[in-house]
């Protein structure tokens, strides 16, 4: 690290990757801080025996193509491939489908018998709504204008993005849209080669575009001056810089790292109803070398639970899993499976257990795992030859965010983290906020809105 930057990034997510490689592009001298010994944020990946396990790999929209191609190039956007069949088995359905409006339209009318206008009307709403629009009418609202009573709908609609990120159908009905409309337009995605080719390419990208990336270098403090910022303490060390923009978390950025007195009254006031999103759980599972898997979908919405709920999804007493099958063309040339499951999680539920009964908890979480998966993968205990569980104590400790949330805020910390650089002069946030902002597609458009936003400040 040298002792002064135009800029210091602080934190490798997506966002942090995106803004750091954007703002040298631009001709600034960048430091990308990331405390981990790891790139990648949440966006990562780690190996395991002759196993490389992918963390958040799961799916995005179809938008990432546009974004990996204008921000980091076509060699990342042409590994881009879609996703192509995605199972729902719950007490209510089962569906396999792709994921995009014709299909969900197809499905909605065959099978669960819903009069064409009215879902056509329903795509036109989703696909239309934007942040700036009315925020008042809530999911539940929204499914209950279009299909009233239609619960096994609602669970088709909403499953899958409440397994994303915890959301329930009491939170702003555009937060849900947004979403559900990036995915409709084609469907879902993955990179192929997975996460560690993605963050290997990204790291040489940044470095050949003269970034200095910096792993296990944790930034202690955000220095300012009259409410502006003059640099930041690395691991001890005080560097000078003109901005910084923080991937961190929100509300870890704003307290801990800039200090509440850099903040006025109300923003702070209003602050404390920001509400962190909630966590996950994962069980890994690494297939013998040689064993094969059928086919059973690369995406696998699975409960157990009679109807939709977004409280038994996020239960420690798991009913709800979603499985993602890793097939050897995600890394042909290891020609190996891998399986995640993951579940919702509260770090309430894991924080404060025992050193024992934290073991326990992840071993039993790995045994159930294996059980439930057995219906779709018959003797799945023979075929495996590693299993590990992450909690949300796991997503702590890796990524620093409070309770493990793995999409930062909520909706409502948007205004705040757009707002940073009002309160102290040079001082951005990129990074989860709310499921819009958040994601694999919403972290690099954030992080390259941020970069631009601290271009114009660095410019002037
Ligand atoms: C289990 C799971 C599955 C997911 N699956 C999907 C999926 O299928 N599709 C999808 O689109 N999204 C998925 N996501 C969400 C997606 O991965 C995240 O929204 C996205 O990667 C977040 O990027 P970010 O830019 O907000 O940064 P983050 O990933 O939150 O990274 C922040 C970084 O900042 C670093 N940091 C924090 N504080 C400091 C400090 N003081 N000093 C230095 N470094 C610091 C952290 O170590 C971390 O590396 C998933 C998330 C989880 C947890």
């Amino acid at each position: 690290m040298k002792d002064i930057y135009d800029v210091i990034v602080i934190g490798s997510g997506l966002g942090g990757l995106t803004a750091a490689n954007r703002l040298a592009r631009c001709g600034y001298s960048v430091l990308l801080a990331e405390q981990h010994s790891q790139l990648g944020g949440l966006a990562t990946y780690f190996r395991r025996k002759h196993h490389v396990f992918d963390v958040a790999l799961h799916g995005f929209p179809i938008g990432m193509k546009k974004s990996f191609r204008k921000y980091w190039g076509t060699e990342f956007s042409d590994r881009i491939v879609q996703v192509q069949k995605i199972r729902f088995d719950n007490p209510q359905f089962q569906v396999e489908t792709t994921f995009d409006a014709d299909d969900f339209t197809r499905l909605l009318e065959e099978q669960f018998e819903v009069p064409r206008e009215r879902i056509d009307a329903f795509f036109h709403t989703v696909r239309t709504m934007n942040y700036y629009d009315d925020q008042s009418e809530r999911t539940r609202a929204l499914f209950e204008r279009f299909f009233p009573g239609r619960l096994d709908v609602w669970r088709l609609l909403m499953e899958p993005i409440t397994y994303a990120n915890g959301s329930t159908l009491d939170e702003p009905a555009i937060s849900y849209g947004i979403v559900f409309g990036n995915f409709m337009s084609k469907g879902v995605y993955t990179f192929q080669g997975g996460t560690d080719l993605l963050l290997d390419m990204m790291a040489n990208t940044l470095r050949s575009n003269g970034v200095d990336c910096e792993t296990s270098a944790r930034v202690e403090k955000v220095m300012t001056q009259d409410r502006k910022v003059v640099g930041a303490v690395v691991n001890g060390k005080e560097i000078a810089a003109r901005a910084v923009v923080s991937n961190g978390n929100l509300l870890g950025t704003i307290h801990e790292l800039a200090g509440d007195d850099c903040f006025g009254e109300e923003f702070l006031k209003g602050l404390q109803d920001v509400r962190l999103s909630n966590s996950s759980c994962q069980v890994y599972l690494g297939i013998k070398p040689g064993e094969t898997i059928d086919d059973i979908g690369d995406l696998l919405f699975t409960s157990t639970h009679p109807v939709f709920d977004s409280s038994a999804i996020c239960s420690r007493n798991i009913s709800s899993r979603t499985y993602s099958v890793y097939y050897p063309w995600m890394r042909p040339e290891q020609g190996q499976y891998t399986i995640v499951a993951s579940m919702n999680g509260c770090y309430e539920d894991w924080g404060d257990l025992s050193r024992e009964d934290y073991r326990a908890g992840k071993k039993q979480m790995i045994e159930e795992t294996l059980d439930a998966l057995d219906r779709y993968v018959p003797g799945i205990r023979g075929k495996v030859d590693y299993t590990e569980a992450a909690t949300p104590k796991t997503f702590a400790r890796y990524t620093l965010h409070d309770n493990g949330a793995s999409f930062g805020t909520k909706f409502d910390g948007l205004r705040y983290s757009m707002e940073l650089s009002e309160q102290v002069a040079g001082l951005y946030h990129t990074g989860s906020v709310g499921i819009i902002m958040s994601g694999w597609l919403g972290s690099v458009n954030y992080g390259v809105m941020t970069a631009n936003e601290a271009d114009k400040y660095l410019n002037a």
